[in-house]
């Protein structure tokens, strides 16, 4: 019986070739209709014999079928009146329903048809460095403004010969409507050039070729890939890494790696099963990666940390590029962004030359504009579930769906360190990709115009804006200078706590546990390790790490002499019955030999003790990541986080064996005020095993080990008082994997379920889409 039904897809449907594959599948099984884009994704009408139908609805999920980058989220189907002799299935092309949500998608990597291609000396696009299709190439980056046509891309200058039309406009073909498309005859071209920007070769595989000498021979080169420019060296030339670090003035932070297998990576790192399926996935971020002993890697490349970045090819040149550079016996790339220290990725040839000229020998440019930067992704490991530290190229601008509609727009300004934004529109979370530290100039300019690119991109309109409590934040001050919307300050944790829900499509009340570096508090005090009981209308502070005096404002997050002597002070000083005068002599007299291992002389450290003495320019704090910081110095691991949590992360590579042991902590309890995690026996605890010359690695584990322990009694008492048993574990401090994956252990084994952070980092980089979600509650 012929039957016509109208099904409704939303999901990632739009831009990824999902009318053609409709098209492929509706034809071949001779139903005749209509696809077509609309607000929510794609509408299919369908007319034919009932069982063809059902095949095709089979199909359309198949992997067979599906475009490898669509999504299907929903999938409605309703039936509808026949229509006599309506002949063929067609493609409606002009998207005349409505204003699409926004057709614009990820970076996606090369895909295995375009490098088959790329291989085949038939192929008109043999060895063309930016072959690409509908399942894969740039996209965001590329793209100016909306519809999401090949005009209001950077690809608008080159026009198409009539190869590349011909596959643009045929419906069934790969490429169809792939607004990157272009070939050698017709596309953008690479070049090599000095540091100065002078031409030295044009010849595609010639300037392969010498980019990969030069890289082998030790030198420094430019890259311009997706997202913006790389500083690529040998990885296993550590003379050239250190070049490249002493001038890049990158200190200590660890660099990321490219490849071009997953088994030359498993020469230098331990590469599991669902660690290898992420980096071939069309996304192919940076992951993290346990190192392997006695690796030739360069040294400098990571040192501090456990772990090695890698990420394989993910661009045509890249392929090229490593094709040569195994003819030179050349293995595994640093793949560092092309910028200098802090400031945005640079992505624009004029600039690149400008700016990377003192640390690049060479440039290896195409004319091909990246519009947008976006940074390469990091993933790591958690629980067997990959989770971000930094969520940009592959994933932005990827929605986060829920499931209520936002009655207004709104934009939610994020926090300072590691900022993202984020749009709520209609039934979508639109965040930004990781824009980056806002103090630094360039990037606080940089925020600004992409917020504006943004809001653009998705015809946003906001009617409230969603800021931190942090009255010094840069965000806050600009979304409060923000006329006409409505302003909602949202607490830093709360917002942590709020993002974990937000990915889970869930509204709460939930016992959060944030464990963070520091925001601002309801109190004026700066929070940091708190037991929230949450949902996405109201929180209650049920608990929190004992406050301890923090001095010196932004230079204790940097310089771990201050939170030591502020743990010294509330454990030995507080003891005291006598007033501070003589405690602070105590402490001092009674601790020399310890702090001798932090650097900072003995003038600094009186300055610091008379700040908390007499609480100048200091705070009451409840932060985690000071007390890492504390205690990494403690050990001798290191004074001064030259790049953030360099400290902690030293302190949590220093654990060799998972030991049991835990330090001693108390909880709190007073009538009225919120439970306190006092770690003064931890303080004590470990001071002791120092003296007594217990290993680095036992003392970190044993302190790691208390937190985990001191939290879970945290969530156990919130359980106790609230009958909630599910924690939501956020903040940076879960970019520890020990103690995360730790927690996430004791508390399943405690009969709690635990959800954590996926979608967004845990980290400041998440903040933003709490904020959203929180507001979206209160429009
Ligand atoms: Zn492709
Ligand atoms: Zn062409």
């Amino acid at each position: 019986m012929v039957k016509r039904q109208r099904i409704s897809i939303t999901g990632r449907v739009q831009g990824v070739g999902f009318r053609p594959a409709v098209y492929k599948i509706a034809r071949g099984l001779g139903l005749s209709g209509v696809v077509y884009n609309d607000t929510k994704g794609v509408t299919i009408e369908l007319q034919g014999k009932e069982e063809k139908i059902a095949e095709f609805l089979v199909r359309l999920r198949s992997d067979a079928d599906k475009p490898p980058l669509a999504e299907i989220k929903s999938c409605d189907v309703v039936e509808i009146p026949v229509i006599e002799a309506e002949g063929k299935f067609t493609i409606q092309t002009s998207d005349s329903q409505g204003s699409p949500l926004s057709q614009v998608t990820a970076d996606i990597a090369t895909c295995r048809d375009c490098l088959g291609e790329m291989a085949d000396k038939e192929d008109f696009r043999y060895g063309y460095p930016f072959i690409n299709c509908t399942n894969c190439g740039p996209r965001y980056s590329i793209v100016k403004s909306i519809p999401y046509d090949r005009p209001n891309t950077t690809m608008s200058v080159f026009e198409m010969c009539d190869k590349c039309a011909a596959q643009y406009t045929e419906v069934t073909d790969r490429r169809f409507h792939a607004q990157p498309v272009a070939c050698g005859e017709c596309g953008p071209k690479i070049r090599l050039t000095d540091n100065k920007g002078k031409t030295i070769e044009t010849q595609t595989e010639k300037v392969i070729a010498e980019t990969a000498h030069l890289l082998s021979a030790g030198k420094i080169v430019a890259i311009k890939g997706i997202g913006g420019f790389h500083l690529a060296v040998d990885a296993l030339n550590n003379k050239a890494v250190e070049r490249l670090r002493e001038r890049k003035k990158r200190d200590h932070k660890p660099f990321a790696m490219m490849a071009d297998s997953v088994e030359k990576i498993k020469k230098y790192a331990l590469v599991s099963e669902p660690a290898e399926q992420l980096l071939k996935s069309p996304q192919s971020p940076i992951v993290l990666l346990p190192k392997k002993r006695n690796s030739s890697i360069a040294p400098s490349v990571a040192e501090g940390v456990s772990t090695y970045g890698f990420m394989l090819c993910y661009a045509p040149l890249h392929y090229l590029l490593f094709e040569q550079l195994n003819e030179c016996g050349t293995d595994v790339l640093v793949m560092t962004s092309g910028n200098i220290s802090d400031e945005p990725l640079i992505c624009k040839n004029e600039l690149a030359i400008e700016r990377l000229a003192c640390v690049a020998d060479a440039f290896l440019m195409h004319d091909r504009e990246i519009y947008r930067q976006v940074d390469d992704s990091i993933v790591h490991f958690v629980d067997e579930q990959p989770v971000f530290l930094r969520r940009a190229r592959g994933y932005v601008p990827s929605p986060i769906f829920t499931e209520e509609n936002c009655r207004q727009d709104i934009f939610a300004a994020g926090a300072d360190l590691k900022n993202t934004f984020c749009f709520a529109k209609q039934n979508q979370f639109i965040c930004s990709e990781h824009i980056g530290d806002l103090e630094d100039a360039e990037v606080y300019h940089h925020y600004i115009n992409s917020i504006e690119h943004l809001r653009k991109l998705f015809e946003v309109e906001p009617k409230v804006v969603a800021y931190d409590l942090h009255p010094g934040y840069l965000s806050t001050q600009h979304a409060l200078s923000l006329e006409g919307l409505r302003a909602i300050g949202i607490q830093h944790h709360w917002a942590h706590i709020a993002s974990v829900l937000a990915e889970h499509g869930l509204s709460g009340p939930v016992i959060g546990l944030a464990a963070d570096g520091t925001g601002y508090g309801t109190d004026g005090a700066i929070w940091g390790c708190e037991c929230l009981i949450a949902s996405l209308d109201k929180f209650e502070r049920f608990g929190h790490l004992a406050y301890y005096p923090l001095a010196g404002a932004d230079k204790a997050s940097k310089e771990a002499i201050r939170p030591v002597m502020g743990l010294l002070k509330k454990t030995y000083g507080d003891q005291s019955s006598c007033h501070c005068e003589r405690s602070e002599a105590i402490s001092i007299n009674k601790f020399g030999w310890l702090l001798e291992r932090i650097e900072a002389d003995a003038n600094k450290q009186k300055i610091i003790s008379e700040q908390i003495k007499k609480r100048i320019n200091t705070v009451e704090t409840s932060s985690l990541g000071r007390v890492f910081d504390a205690v990494a110095a403690m050990l001798g691991l290191g004074s001064y986080n030259y790049f953030e949590a360099q400290l902690p992360m030293a302190l949590e590579a220093a654990i060799e064996n998972e030991i049991e042991e835990h330090y001693d902590f108390d909880l709190i309890n007073e009538a009225g005020k919120p439970l306190k995690l006092d770690l003064g026996k931890m303080v004590k605890q470990l001071i002791a095993d120092i003296r007594e010359e217990k290993t680095v690695s036992v003392i970190s584990a044993k302190f790691h080990n208390c937190l985990a322990a001191g939290l879970l009694e945290m969530a156990k008492a919130a359980r106790e008082s609230t009958k909630l048993n599910t924690v939501a574990l956020s903040g940076g401090v879960f970019c520890n994997r020990y103690l995360t994956i730790r927690c996430i252990k004791l508390l399943k084994k405690t009969g709690f379920s635990v959800l954590f952070n996926r979608d967004v980092p845990s980290n400041d980089g998440g903040i933003s889409l709490g904020q959203a979600a929180i507001a979206a509650k209160q429009v």
